[in-house]
């Protein structure tokens, strides 16, 4: 069993139009973007990090708003809803901020005894805020206070046929989860010492399989301290079978990829370096950052791509 994970690292999604995208997560949800660079597998496309004030692990959603893409289809072989921790009693001011804003399919839930808002964003993509005793430092410069702001991830539910959800149940054991809890169909599984977003639901669920587009869960990042221990996984991994991609520079932290049973595609990122690399801290997702590698494109990238201020 490995104990090098440490929780979720971050979510990346897949939505229709970047302005949508990142006032939604900014002004709504309060979020700060803490980068704006393009997709390094097609650098036509941005990917737009939103997340705490520098990023930490754990409170990263990233989108590649593909313009005009289709929306995806809801079903299994995905990650369901992707969950934000915010402090116990908000509930109440988060349903009118949320209605305020024009989210219009907010409902007031208990998931594994906590009260939950489930909602959906721009693109259809399943959210929930789970209230919760959460220490982390939130990010405050976007229109919601400290009492009530979003601490980061709480957990994410894995949406899985029920063969694949005992696959993944046993795959996170390897991974270092334990089983905490359930609740009908679902599956609530924690990492000991991870961080705040150490847990996993794993839904056993039987539908169609989900056929990706916008609002869509791309991937789910886990993460690990540093490139050392991301290679112990990596050896693991591939020890017990599964076909694991050699590790690339994302150049705000180093991942491995590959594909569950049930055809979720989970990635293991590190911790190091982080987004404040090439960045003041002060300044955090303002600048248009490109990888070295497609520097050269600049003067068209900036010609290309949608502006998402304002
Ligand atoms: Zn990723």
């Amino acid at each position: 069993m490995l104990t090098q994970i440490k929780g979720l690292h971050h979510v990346t999604s897949l939505a229709s139009d970047a302005r949508t995208n990142n006032a939604f997560f900014t002004d709504t949800l309060g979020l700060r973007r803490v980068k704006k660079t393009v997709n390094f597998d097609a650098p036509d496309v941005y990917h737009l990090y939103y997340g705490d004030e520098v990023g930490t692990p754990g409170s990263v959603m990233t989108y590649f708003p593909f313009p005009h893409a289709a929306r995806g289809t809801a079903g299994v072989g995905e990650v369901g809803t992707t969950r934000f921790a915010i402090p116990k009693g908000t509930a109440p001011a988060w349903v009118a901020r949320l209605a305020e804003k024009g989210v219009t399919d907010i409902a007031q839930t208990t998931i594994f005894g906590a009260t939950a808002l489930e909602f959906a964003a721009p693109d259809g993509d399943r959210f929930a805020l789970v209230e919760t005793d959460d220490t982390r430092t939130p990010w405050t410069g976007n229109g919601v206070g400290a009492d009530e702001a979003i601490r980061g991830f709480h957990s994410a539910s894995l949406r899985l046929d029920p063969k694949s959800a005992d696959a993944a149940k046993e795959l996170l054991g390897f991974m270092g989860y334990q089983k905490d809890d359930t609740e009908g169909s679902t599956t609530r599984l924690i990492v000991p010492g991870g961080n705040a977003a150490n847990a996993i639901d794993v839904e056993a669920v039987s539908a169609h399989h989900a056929r990706q587009g916008a609002g869509s869960v791309h991937h789910i990042a886990f993460a690990v301290e540093n490139r050392a221990r991301q290679l112990e996984v990596r050896e693991a991994l591939l020890d017990t079978g599964y076909q694991v991609t050699p590790v690339i520079d994302r150049d705000y932290f180093w991942a491995i990829y590959f594909r569950i049973p049930g055809g979720i595609l989970f990635e293991v990122a590190t911790n190091e370096p982080g987004f404040d690399r090439d960045e003041d801290t002060a300044h955090l997702g303002e600048a248009l950052k490109l990888p070295s590698q497609h520097e050269h494109l600049r003067a068209r990238l900036e010609k290309h791509l949608q502006p998402i201020e304002g």
